[in-house]
């Protein structure tokens, strides 16, 4: 579970103050799946930044299964971080002189795994993910669909319970979109939790609960049970 507490982002910028984000509380379940809408500037990234453990929130405090992330120091929130999160971002973030397998590989080198475990593991991921195939190649010689193919195999080479993501699908073709969909679905079903920032009605569509963003703050909270079934006052 998720708890946001008193959270307040301030970014100082020509020497002026601007929140980018505020909310008195909110919960994110085990097993949920989230959307994060809400128009550009309106403090997304800023929130799933805050969520992930990679920008600390001017005041307030941000709980994972109960642990303040940011009363840890730098190294031990990687470690938490390491332990729970995945990340997905919209520029992928491959490293270019690595092959697809060797860019799965990264976040497993960290564990205690055997290097020939490690090997195996990235390549079911990428089997699973069908790129089989493409195992050797470079990110430059791939295409962009597949480039996220990989980046999605090597946020979940170490199985997070929760997968965090910015605008995921943003740079990519309908068919790769819908390969990217169906493995947050599947993620889903597999009991993970999912915060997605999108701009893409298809994703905020499948989630199960959206939080919309207007400057920094949440406006509305619809679950999909409610638009599914609209409220008809009795005559
Ligand atoms: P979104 O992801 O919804 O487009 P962001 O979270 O990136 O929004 O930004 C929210 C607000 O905070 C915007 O007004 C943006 O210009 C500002 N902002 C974001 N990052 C910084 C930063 N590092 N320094 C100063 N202002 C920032
Ligand atoms: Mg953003």
């Amino acid at each position: 579970m998720i708890q946001l507490e008193e959270i307040r982002k301030d970014y100082q910028r020509r020497g002026q103050s601007l929140t980018a984000f505020q909310c008195e509380s909110q919960r994110i379940e085990d097993g949920e799946y989230i959307a994060i809408v809400g128009p550009s500037g309106s403090g997304k990234t800023t929130l799933l930044s805050m969520l992930g453990g990679m920008l600390s929130p001017t005041t307030g405090r941000v709980l994972v299964d109960g642990i303040s992330l940011y009363e840890h120091s730098v190294a031990e929130r990687s470690a938490i971080r390491g332990q729970k999160m995945g990340f997905v971002f919209q520029s992928f973030n491959l490293i270019p002189y690595l092959s697809a397998l060797q860019n799965v590989q990264i976040p497993l080198s960290f564990s205690a795994m055997p290097a020939i475990q490690q090997q195996e593991r990235a390549t079911e991921m990428l089997n699973q993910l069908g790129l089989a195939e493409r195992l050797h190649h470079k990110p430059s010689e791939l295409s962009v669909g597949q480039q996220q193919r990989v980046a999605l195999a090597r946020t979940l080479a170490n199985d997070p319970q929760i997968i965090l993501a910015d605008e995921p699908t943003g740079n990519l073709d309908p068919s790769s979109r819908e390969v990217v969909l169906e493995i947050f679905d599947q993620c889903h079903q597999q009991g993970r939790t999912l915060v997605v920032v999108t701009h893409d009605p298809s994703v905020a569509q499948r989630a199960t609960r959206r939080l919309t963003l207007v400057d920094g703050m949440l406006v509305d909270e619809n679950s999909t049970s409610a638009i599914a079934v609209p409220q008809i006052s009795a005559a």
